[in-house]
């Protein structure tokens, strides 16, 4: 059993779990802490959320991951916790998975069987595999930097959070990825394609029309919520709003 900042494990194991092995990672260098190669950020699986949130180039780059960072758990969890351990958790109120989803990330894979790589976009794990894996390794996250914007909306959590993203050429909107918070399947993402690259102070006004389309992109959001699919519906598409204005800043 692979134990990084031990939180979940720790947990588990007060339930009666018992792991024949532990491997600790956190002294493992390669798995450790945040560089820019080329035109990415690469974060080591076992560097902690509280690394993250205050790392200095980190928050030049890309400063949104940091501040969604700082709403997680409180500071004690922030500290202990690292991201690796919050994707291969495999619980489907974290909230790291979602957010790499609509960043366009991918995680990086160590296969101890074969010692080969494996390489999955985040939008594409799927969380039972995570529990189900006894011999995949997360080595590390890798975000491509693109000119992106991202909000997020935590109010109805745990029942039900959202996180999006809109990408940009110079003051133009060109795409938008959203992603729910709290599906036992994965990050739910859907996109968004703007028709023609779209001026934020044209966009702002037409919020409201592009949250009900970008909602109705989530038909099984019932699953989450509960049972009345309109009335899911209409709570999904008010948090759109709310993160479109945000992310327009209007
Ligand atoms: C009270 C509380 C509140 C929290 N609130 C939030 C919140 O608001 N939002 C949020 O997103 N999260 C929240 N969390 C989760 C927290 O942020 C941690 O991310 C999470 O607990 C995992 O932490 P860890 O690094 O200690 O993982 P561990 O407990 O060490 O590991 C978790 C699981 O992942 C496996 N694992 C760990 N690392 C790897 C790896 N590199 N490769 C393969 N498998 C691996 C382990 O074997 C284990 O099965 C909360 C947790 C608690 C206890």
């Amino acid at each position: 059993m692979i134990h990084a900042g031990g939180i979940d494990l720790a947990n588990r194991m007060k339930r009666g779990a018992v792991p024949e092995h532990v491997v600790t990672l956190g002294q493992i260098p390669d798995l450790c802490g945040i560089q820019e190669i080329g035109g990415r950020i690469e974060i080591g699986a076992a560097t902690r959320h509280w690394e993250i949130e205050n790392d200095p180039m980190l928050r030049c780059r890309l400063p949104m991951v940091a501040g969604y960072i700082a709403g997680l758990g409180n500071i004690r969890i922030r500290m202990q916790g690292t991201i690796g351990g919050n994707i291969m958790a495999g619980e489907p109120g974290y909230e790291m998975l979602p957010l790499l989803a609509v960043l366009g990330a991918d995680l990086v894979f160590a296969d101890w069987s074969t010692g080969g790589q494996e390489i999955t976009a985040a939008r594409e794990w799927v969380l039972p595999r995570a529990s189900s894996s006894k011999t995949l390794l997360l080595t590390s996250i890798r975000i491509p930097l693109r000119p992106i914007t991202v909000a997020w909306n935590r109010e109805l959590r745990p029942a039900l959070g959202l996180v999006a993203s809109l990408e940009w050429s110079g003051d133009r909107v060109l795409h938008g990825a959203a992603a729910v918070i709290g599906d036992h399947r994965g990050p739910m993402v859907r996109e968004h394609h703007f028709t023609e690259a779209l001026p934020a102070a044209d966009a702002a006004p037409r919020a409201a029309n592009i949250a009900e389309v970008w909602a109705d992109k989530f038909p099984d959001i019932d699953v989450l919520v509960g049972p009345d699919r309109d009335y899911c519906r209409h709570v999904l598409s008010v948090m759109l709003r709310r993160v479109l204005h945000t992310m327009l800043k209007t």
